[in-house]
């Protein structure tokens, strides 16, 4: 096996999931790519991580499944040998106000954000517990911090993810893991390509930075709690948002 320090990224076969896995990958990392939905961009990806020099792994699954989570954490440890760094990413959104929301659409982002978390951390643990060492990163929101119209199911799921990180943090600090959380404002994907010219600029005049964040600006942060730098920093919420949550 390699000596590389492994990482799985769930939901990263776009946005900021495949940034974190290309940003790590020029760290020096072994990647496990986790996709829900077979693309031909998939290959690419890969060939782009192993011109760094690395190796990647492509892991299907659906997170909100526990044993689709538990099949690729197995297959990434078969295929790289170990996971050192866990970066929960995959997530969905289903706006709309709580008065015309049915329950579908409620469970359905706690499923994939806030269960998944759970199914993927849980297959992982594990694995971390008996090698002594290991990171794990949730990408959570500023929405989680602060709310939002529109978002009560996005924001609970988010604002679960906190809740999870810091009680997790406090569970397996003594095995020398760190868990810790991220928290983005609004960054420029596909999540946030749908909203209208209008909508951007009026988040871009409550963002102190005055403008949307790029997936690099999130995977930097990562990169960070994934590395030495922050091996005195756990149970922690980082907001990477321009200074619109304060
Ligand atoms: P995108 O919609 O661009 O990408 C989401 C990724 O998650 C896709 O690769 C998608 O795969 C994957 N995914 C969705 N559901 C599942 C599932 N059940 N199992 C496995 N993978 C799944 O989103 P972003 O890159 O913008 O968001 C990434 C994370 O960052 C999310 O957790 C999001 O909530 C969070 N975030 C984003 C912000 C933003 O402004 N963009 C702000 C704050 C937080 P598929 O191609 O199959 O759909």
């Amino acid at each position: 096996m390699g000596e590389n320090k492994v990482v799985l990224v769930t939901g990263a076969a776009r946005g900021i999931g495949k940034q974190i896995a290309i940003t790590l990958a020029k760290a020096g990392y072994d990647v496990s790519v986790n996709y829900r939905t077979k693309s031909d961009e998939l290959d690419e990806l890969k060939s782009e991580i192993e011109s760094e020099g690395v190796r990647c792994a492509l892991v299907q699954g659906d997170v909100a499944n526990f044993d689709e989570a538990e099949k690729m954490v197995k297959e990434t440890v078969e295929q790289l040998g170990k996971i050192d760094v866990l970066v929960n990413n995959a997530g969905i959104t289903k706006d709309g106000l709580l008065m015309r929301m049915g329950k579908e659409d409620f469970e359905k982002v706690i499923d994939i954000n806030l269960v998944g978390t759970f199914n993927v951390t849980r297959n992982v643990i594990p694995y971390m517990i008996k090698q002594k060492s290991g990171r794990i990163i949730s990408i959570s929101s500023v929405v989680g911090v602060a709310g939002n119209a529109g978002q009560t199911n996005y924001s609970a799921s988010k604002a679960g993810i906190i809740g999870f990180t810091k009680s997790l943090a406090k569970e397996v600090a003594s095995r020398n893991i760190l868990v810790n959380a991220v928290a983005p404002g609004f960054i420029a994907t596909d999540m946030t390509s749908v909203l209208s010219d209008s909508v951007k600029e009026n988040i871009n005049n409550q963002i102190p930075l005055r403008k949307m964040g790029t997936a690099e600006d999130v995977a930097k942060v990562v990169k960070f709690l994934a590395s030495e730098d922050s091996s005195y920093v756990t149970g922690q919420v980082i907001n990477v948002d321009g200074g619109m949550v304060m």
